[in-house]
């Protein structure tokens, strides 16, 4: 059974110049233990759909439609304090801005403390030892000392390992991972994604990985889903999505890794950009950026369907859209 489920979700932002669609029927599962990469540009809709499974939508964004569902349990429609509880204990949170999660008056030792002792039947020395075992399998030095410290007595790098151990305090079976490493020095996000999928990993914590960066996706997760204007436009195994890409969109992405190998002056991007919100073009939403656009992409919309292994809406992988 999948751990979520998340099922024709669509997230609305009412307006005095009418309501935008900002997520347009999104669905994915995620199997327990699963590493699920979510991957797009800014504007996708990425971040949105984390938000919403966390129940963190910022208002007056809305769940107008589609369900999410955990363990069976669906949570899109409880209140604040069912859905708090349900964020500390079973899905833990990690955000791009490490200080947005940790309280700067408080040590870090008394941020895990809490929230062990909030969602687990254990003793405060109890509690406190959990914590200094959290410190160290997510490798601070010393961390018997370190616990008593306060979060700007941090690196950025060290203060994203605090934060991943206060994701796992209460032993969640799902993390909703938010560009965790972009705000870091480049030297450290590959130690950061390491340490998120091995503690994991180790933990069969399911995640939800959602990035701009192909790279990270490439070497962290099982799955992939590409989103674009508030799609998913391709979903399927990571090797099978980045090695033999369906969507135009997909290829595009590919093409902007860096390629220490290849002889190239600069990245290949794509070309355009997102559309806004307000402005998204009728047919295939990728149109006026794709290389590889037909009449039909100009008015008619792809839906997700099956090609092999993979999912992805583009009219090329159609019997008729390829005939045409
Ligand atoms: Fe390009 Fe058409 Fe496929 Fe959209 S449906 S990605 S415009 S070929």
């Amino acid at each position: 059974m999948s751990l979520l489920q998340v099922k024709q979700l669509v997230v609305e932002f009412p307006g005095r110049r009418g309501t935008l669609r900002a997520l347009d029927r999104v669905s994915f599962e995620i199997a327990p233990g699963e590493i699920l990469g979510m991957v797009g540009e800014s504007g996708a809709g990425k971040s949105l759909t984390g938000a919403a499974v966390i129940g963190l939508l910022e208002p007056p964004g809305r769940v107008a439609g589609g369900e999410i569902v955990l363990e069976g349990q669906r949570i899109d429609q409880l209140g604040f304090e069912q859905m708090r509880s349900i964020r500390g204990r079973r899905i833990g949170a990690v955000f791009q801005d490490p200080l947005t999660s940790l309280n700067p008056l408080y040590t870090v030792g008394r941020q895990l403390i809490e929230t062990i002792q909030t969602h687990l039947p254990v003793s405060a020395s109890e509690a406190r030892q959990r914590a200094i075992a959290l410190l160290r399998d997510t490798g601070i030095p010393a961390p018997e000392q370190r616990i008593d410290h306060y979060p700007h007595q941090f690196s950025g790098g060290m203060r994203q390992r605090v934060v991943i151990a206060l994701a796992l305090a209460a032993e969640p079976q799902l993390i909703v991972a938010d560009e965790p490493t972009t705000a870091l020095d480049v030297s450290i996000q590959a130690q950061i994604i390491s340490l998120l999928k091995n503690i994991c990993h180790q933990r069969g914590a399911a995640v939800l990985l959602i990035t701009h960066d192909m790279g990270v996706i490439a070497e962290t997760c099982d799955r992939v889903a590409v989103m674009y204007a508030g799609r998913i436009v391709e979903m399927g195994p990571v090797h099978q999505v980045i090695n033999h890409p369906m969507h135009p969109y997909t290829a595009g992405l590919m093409a902007s890794i860096p390629d220490m190998d290849a002889d190239r002056d600069r990245l290949n991007q794509i070309d355009g950009a997102m559309p806004r919100l307000h402005a998204i073009p009728p047919g295939c939403a990728f149109h006026p950026r794709c290389p590889q656009a037909i009449a039909r992409c100009r008015s008619e919309r792809p839906e997700l369907s099956p090609v092999g292994v993979t999912q992805t809406a583009c009219w090329l992988h159609t019997t008729e859209g390829a005939a045409a």
